[in-house]
Protein backbone atom coordinates (compact mmCIF):
# COMPACT_ATOMS: atom_id res chain seq x y z
CA UNK A 1 0.00 0.00 0.00
CA UNK A 2 1.08 3.44 -0.76
CA UNK A 3 1.75 5.47 1.96
CA UNK A 4 0.61 8.94 0.22
CA UNK A 5 -0.86 10.56 3.37
CA UNK A 6 2.01 10.34 5.40
CA UNK A 7 1.99 13.50 7.40
CA UNK A 8 -0.99 14.47 6.60
CA UNK A 9 -3.97 15.42 8.82
CA UNK A 10 -7.66 14.54 8.02
CA UNK A 11 -11.10 15.48 9.43
CA UNK A 12 -13.82 13.20 8.37
CA UNK A 13 -17.32 13.91 9.60
CA UNK A 14 -19.76 10.97 9.97
CA UNK A 15 -16.63 9.07 10.10
CA UNK A 16 -16.94 6.64 13.49
CA UNK A 17 -19.04 3.75 10.84
CA UNK A 18 -19.96 4.06 7.51
CA UNK A 19 -18.58 5.07 4.47
CA UNK A 20 -16.79 8.07 6.82
CA UNK A 21 -14.73 5.18 8.60
CA UNK A 22 -14.17 3.80 5.19
CA UNK A 23 -12.73 6.52 4.17
CA UNK A 24 -10.67 7.04 7.72
CA UNK A 25 -9.50 3.76 7.32
CA UNK A 26 -8.23 3.88 3.78
CA UNK A 27 -6.16 7.64 4.73
CA UNK A 28 -4.75 5.77 7.99
CA UNK A 29 -3.47 2.69 5.69
CA UNK A 30 -1.95 5.30 3.56
CA UNK A 31 -0.29 6.93 6.42
CA UNK A 32 -2.41 10.03 7.55
CA UNK A 33 -3.22 10.84 11.18
CA UNK A 34 -7.54 11.04 11.12
CA UNK A 35 -9.75 12.83 12.95
CA UNK A 36 -13.18 11.47 12.84
CA UNK A 37 -16.11 13.40 14.25
CA UNK A 38 -18.94 11.45 15.16
CA UNK A 39 -22.51 12.16 16.43
CA UNK A 40 -21.77 9.16 18.63
CA UNK A 41 -18.30 8.50 19.07
CA UNK A 42 -17.08 4.83 20.13
CA UNK A 43 -16.17 4.36 23.95
CA UNK A 44 -12.64 3.24 23.14
CA UNK A 45 -13.23 -0.13 24.43
CA UNK A 46 -12.40 -1.72 21.56
CA UNK A 47 -9.92 -0.88 18.48
CA UNK A 48 -11.18 1.81 16.24
CA UNK A 49 -10.37 -0.64 12.78
CA UNK A 50 -11.44 -3.87 13.33
CA UNK A 51 -9.78 -5.67 10.57
CA UNK A 52 -12.40 -6.78 8.68
CA UNK A 53 -12.34 -4.76 5.98
CA UNK A 54 -9.37 -5.40 3.46
CA UNK A 55 -8.19 -8.07 5.35
CA UNK A 56 -4.95 -7.82 3.68
CA UNK A 57 -3.87 -5.52 5.85
CA UNK A 58 -2.10 -5.48 8.92
CA UNK A 59 -3.99 -3.77 11.14
CA UNK A 60 -1.46 -3.07 13.58
CA UNK A 61 -0.48 0.78 14.74
CA UNK A 62 -2.72 2.47 12.28
CA UNK A 63 -5.60 2.48 15.38
CA UNK A 64 -3.19 4.99 17.44
CA UNK A 65 -4.03 7.14 13.91
CA UNK A 66 -7.33 8.14 14.64
CA UNK A 67 -8.93 10.65 17.21
CA UNK A 68 -12.48 10.62 17.68
CA UNK A 69 -14.10 13.82 18.66
CA UNK A 70 -17.72 14.31 19.65
CA UNK A 71 -19.52 16.80 17.13
CA UNK A 72 -22.71 17.65 15.82
CA UNK A 73 -21.91 19.28 12.51
CA UNK A 74 -25.92 21.36 12.30
CA UNK A 75 -24.58 23.44 15.49
CA UNK A 76 -21.81 26.11 14.42
CA UNK A 77 -20.45 26.34 18.28
CA UNK A 78 -19.42 22.57 18.25
CA UNK A 79 -17.90 22.52 14.56
CA UNK A 80 -16.00 25.24 15.45
CA UNK A 81 -14.86 23.77 18.86
CA UNK A 82 -13.89 19.98 17.31
CA UNK A 83 -11.41 21.67 14.73
CA UNK A 84 -10.24 24.35 17.23
CA UNK A 85 -9.55 20.47 19.53
CA UNK A 86 -7.93 19.40 15.75
CA UNK A 87 -5.22 22.65 15.15
CA UNK A 88 -4.93 22.50 18.93
CA UNK A 89 -3.51 18.54 18.50
CA UNK A 90 -2.10 18.64 14.81
CA UNK A 91 -1.38 22.63 13.86
CA UNK A 92 -2.63 21.84 10.53
CA UNK A 93 -5.15 20.10 8.19
CA UNK A 94 -4.78 18.82 4.71
CA UNK A 95 -8.13 16.69 4.20
CA UNK A 96 -12.11 17.57 5.39
CA UNK A 97 -14.71 15.34 4.40
CA UNK A 98 -17.94 16.44 4.89
CA UNK A 99 -19.72 12.83 5.22
CA UNK A 100 -22.11 13.13 7.83
CA UNK A 101 -25.61 12.68 6.13
CA UNK A 102 -28.72 11.45 7.37
CA UNK A 103 -32.01 10.29 5.27
CA UNK A 104 -35.60 10.99 6.94
CA UNK A 105 -38.09 9.49 4.00
CA UNK A 106 -41.26 10.11 3.02
CA UNK A 107 -43.29 11.74 0.18
CA UNK A 108 -43.73 15.08 -0.03
CA UNK A 109 -47.39 16.25 0.73
CA UNK A 110 -46.87 13.51 3.71
CA UNK A 111 -43.47 15.39 4.83
CA UNK A 112 -43.18 16.66 8.33
CA UNK A 113 -41.50 20.35 8.45
CA UNK A 114 -39.13 19.27 11.06
CA UNK A 115 -37.83 16.11 8.48
CA UNK A 116 -37.13 18.49 6.16
CA UNK A 117 -34.96 20.83 8.45
CA UNK A 118 -33.29 18.08 10.28
CA UNK A 119 -32.11 16.45 6.96
CA UNK A 120 -31.31 20.10 5.12
CA UNK A 121 -29.40 20.71 8.81
CA UNK A 122 -27.04 17.98 8.62
CA UNK A 123 -26.14 16.93 5.13
CA UNK A 124 -26.14 20.48 3.79
CA UNK A 125 -25.87 22.61 6.66
CA UNK A 126 -23.24 21.25 8.69
CA UNK A 127 -20.66 20.79 5.17
CA UNK A 128 -21.10 24.39 5.13
CA UNK A 129 -20.58 24.69 8.32
CA UNK A 130 -17.16 22.60 8.54
CA UNK A 131 -16.24 23.94 5.61
CA UNK A 132 -16.02 27.71 7.24
CA UNK A 133 -14.50 26.57 10.28
CA UNK A 134 -11.88 24.64 7.92
CA UNK A 135 -10.82 27.15 5.24
CA UNK A 136 -8.72 29.78 7.55
CA UNK A 137 -6.36 26.63 8.23
CA UNK A 138 -6.06 25.68 4.71
CA UNK A 139 -6.30 29.42 3.25
CA UNK A 140 -2.64 29.97 6.02
CA UNK A 141 -1.56 26.79 4.49
CA UNK A 142 -2.36 27.94 0.76
CA UNK A 143 -3.12 24.03 0.60
CA UNK A 144 -6.35 21.98 1.44
CA UNK A 145 -8.94 19.34 0.11
CA UNK A 146 -12.47 19.34 0.78
CA UNK A 147 -14.62 16.41 -0.70
CA UNK A 148 -18.20 16.69 0.56
CA UNK A 149 -20.71 13.57 0.22
CA UNK A 150 -23.25 13.74 -2.19
CA UNK A 151 -25.42 11.10 -3.81
CA UNK A 152 -26.64 10.00 -7.10
CA UNK A 153 -30.17 11.55 -6.11
CA UNK A 154 -28.87 14.78 -6.07
CA UNK A 155 -29.06 14.53 -9.76
CA UNK A 156 -31.26 12.26 -10.08
CA UNK A 157 -33.98 13.20 -7.55
CA UNK A 158 -35.90 10.46 -5.74
CA UNK A 159 -39.92 9.97 -5.03
CA UNK A 160 -39.80 10.01 -1.57
CA UNK A 161 -36.87 11.89 -0.67
CA UNK A 162 -37.41 15.35 -1.67
CA UNK A 163 -35.44 16.46 1.76
CA UNK A 164 -32.53 14.25 0.86
CA UNK A 165 -32.35 15.02 -2.77
CA UNK A 166 -32.46 18.53 -2.20
CA UNK A 167 -29.84 18.52 0.62
CA UNK A 168 -27.51 16.44 -1.86
CA UNK A 169 -28.07 18.75 -4.93
CA UNK A 170 -27.34 21.49 -2.58
CA UNK A 171 -24.18 20.21 -2.18
CA UNK A 172 -23.34 20.35 -5.59
CA UNK A 173 -23.75 24.00 -5.18
CA UNK A 174 -21.98 24.48 -2.35
CA UNK A 175 -19.06 22.44 -4.17
CA UNK A 176 -18.56 24.05 -7.22
CA UNK A 177 -19.19 27.63 -5.35
CA UNK A 178 -16.56 26.68 -3.16
CA UNK A 179 -14.14 25.73 -5.40
CA UNK A 180 -14.17 28.77 -7.48
CA UNK A 181 -13.61 30.75 -3.59
CA UNK A 182 -10.66 28.57 -2.86
CA UNK A 183 -8.88 28.14 -5.84
CA UNK A 184 -6.35 31.01 -5.48
CA UNK A 185 -5.25 29.16 -2.30
CA UNK A 186 -4.76 25.50 -3.73
CA UNK A 187 -7.46 24.43 -2.22
CA UNK A 188 -9.55 21.97 -4.10
CA UNK A 189 -13.19 21.16 -3.33
CA UNK A 190 -14.91 17.87 -4.91
CA UNK A 191 -17.96 16.02 -4.63
CA UNK A 192 -18.37 12.39 -4.57
CA UNK A 193 -21.83 11.16 -5.31
CA UNK A 194 -22.76 7.59 -4.22
CA UNK A 195 -25.05 5.62 -5.57
CA UNK A 196 -26.56 2.50 -3.36
CA UNK A 197 -23.85 1.59 -1.17
CA UNK A 198 -24.24 -1.39 2.08
CA UNK A 199 -23.77 0.85 5.51
CA UNK A 200 -26.02 0.86 8.49
CA UNK A 201 -28.11 3.74 6.47
CA UNK A 202 -28.74 1.33 4.22
CA UNK A 203 -29.78 -1.81 6.16
CA UNK A 204 -32.81 -0.04 7.14
CA UNK A 205 -34.01 -1.22 3.49
CA UNK A 206 -36.62 -3.50 2.54
CA UNK A 207 -35.66 -6.55 0.58
CA UNK A 208 -38.02 -4.83 -2.31
CA UNK A 209 -36.40 -1.74 -2.29
CA UNK A 210 -32.79 -3.16 -2.20
CA UNK A 211 -34.19 -5.10 -5.32
CA UNK A 212 -35.50 -1.69 -6.99
CA UNK A 213 -32.08 -0.48 -6.52
CA UNK A 214 -30.24 -3.47 -7.67
CA UNK A 215 -32.24 -3.54 -10.76
CA UNK A 216 -31.34 -0.35 -11.73
CA UNK A 217 -27.30 -0.94 -11.19
CA UNK A 218 -26.13 -1.87 -14.53
CA UNK A 219 -22.97 -3.25 -12.70
CA UNK A 220 -25.55 -5.22 -10.86
CA UNK A 221 -24.25 -4.84 -7.33
CA UNK A 222 -24.11 -2.32 -4.46
CA UNK A 223 -21.11 -0.49 -3.74
CA UNK A 224 -18.91 -1.87 -0.62
CA UNK A 225 -17.80 1.51 1.23
CA UNK A 226 -14.55 1.06 0.17
CA UNK A 227 -15.43 1.29 -3.40
CA UNK A 228 -16.60 5.01 -2.28
CA UNK A 229 -12.58 5.26 0.00
CA UNK A 230 -10.96 4.47 -3.38
CA UNK A 231 -12.43 7.63 -5.13
CA UNK A 232 -11.84 9.61 -1.83
CA UNK A 233 -7.85 8.69 -1.75
CA UNK A 234 -7.81 9.50 -5.35
CA UNK A 235 -9.19 12.83 -4.42
CA UNK A 236 -6.97 13.62 -1.42
CA UNK A 237 -3.55 12.70 -3.57
CA UNK A 238 -1.41 14.65 -5.64
CA UNK A 239 -3.08 12.67 -8.50
CA UNK A 240 -5.67 14.96 -8.45
CA UNK A 241 -4.04 17.95 -8.35
CA UNK A 242 -5.53 19.58 -11.31
CA UNK A 243 -9.36 18.52 -10.85
CA UNK A 244 -11.73 20.95 -8.81
CA UNK A 245 -16.01 21.61 -8.64
CA UNK A 246 -16.16 18.23 -10.11
CA UNK A 247 -19.00 15.50 -9.58
CA UNK A 248 -18.03 11.98 -9.56
CA UNK A 249 -20.37 9.15 -9.52
CA UNK A 250 -19.68 6.12 -7.88
CA UNK A 251 -22.58 4.58 -8.20
CA UNK A 252 -21.78 1.45 -10.61
CA UNK A 253 -23.35 2.76 -13.87
CA UNK A 254 -26.60 4.29 -12.07
CA UNK A 255 -26.63 7.51 -13.31
CA UNK A 256 -25.84 7.89 -17.49
P1 LIG B 1 -24.32 6.09 8.12
O1 LIG B 1 -25.66 6.42 8.67
O2 LIG B 1 -23.83 4.70 8.19
O3 LIG B 1 -23.21 7.05 8.77
C1 LIG B 1 -23.41 8.43 8.86
C2 LIG B 1 -22.65 8.96 10.04
O4 LIG B 1 -22.92 10.37 10.14
C3 LIG B 1 -23.12 8.32 11.34
O5 LIG B 1 -22.01 7.97 12.13
C4 LIG B 1 -23.96 9.42 11.96
O6 LIG B 1 -23.97 9.41 13.37
C5 LIG B 1 -23.20 10.66 11.50
N1 LIG B 1 -24.02 11.84 11.71
C6 LIG B 1 -25.34 11.99 11.46
N2 LIG B 1 -25.75 13.20 11.85
C7 LIG B 1 -24.66 13.83 12.35
C8 LIG B 1 -24.44 15.10 12.93
N3 LIG B 1 -25.44 16.00 13.07
N4 LIG B 1 -23.20 15.41 13.36
C9 LIG B 1 -22.20 14.52 13.25
N5 LIG B 1 -22.33 13.31 12.72
C10 LIG B 1 -23.56 12.96 12.28
O7 LIG B 1 -24.33 6.60 6.61
P2 LIG B 1 -23.45 6.18 5.35
O8 LIG B 1 -22.09 5.81 5.76
O9 LIG B 1 -24.27 5.28 4.53
O10 LIG B 1 -23.45 7.58 4.59
C11 LIG B 1 -22.36 8.50 4.65
C12 LIG B 1 -22.63 9.60 3.64
O11 LIG B 1 -22.79 9.03 2.33
C13 LIG B 1 -23.93 10.37 3.91
O12 LIG B 1 -23.72 11.73 3.62
C14 LIG B 1 -24.91 9.76 2.94
O13 LIG B 1 -25.92 10.64 2.61
C15 LIG B 1 -23.99 9.46 1.77
N6 LIG B 1 -24.53 8.45 0.87
C16 LIG B 1 -24.77 7.16 1.30
C17 LIG B 1 -25.29 6.22 0.43
C18 LIG B 1 -25.57 4.82 0.84
O14 LIG B 1 -26.12 4.07 0.00
N7 LIG B 1 -25.22 4.39 2.04
C19 LIG B 1 -25.60 6.58 -0.97
C20 LIG B 1 -25.31 7.94 -1.30
C21 LIG B 1 -24.79 8.83 -0.42
P3 LIG B 1 -25.26 8.80 14.18
O15 LIG B 1 -25.59 7.54 13.57
O16 LIG B 1 -24.78 8.69 15.54
O17 LIG B 1 -26.34 9.82 13.99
Amino acid sequence: MNKRFENKIAVITGGCRGIGKAIARRYAMEGARIFALDYVIPDGSEPFFDNTIGNTIDNSGINSQVTCIQCDVTDGESVRNAFAEVVDAAGRIDILVNNAGITRDGLLMRMSESDWDSVISTNLKGAFNCTKAVCRTMMSQRQGRIINMGSVVGSMGNAGQSNYSASKAGLIGLTKSTAKELAGRNILVNLIAPGYVRTPMTDKLTEGQREIFLSVIPLKRAAEPEDIANVAAFLASDDSSYITGQVFHVDGGMLM
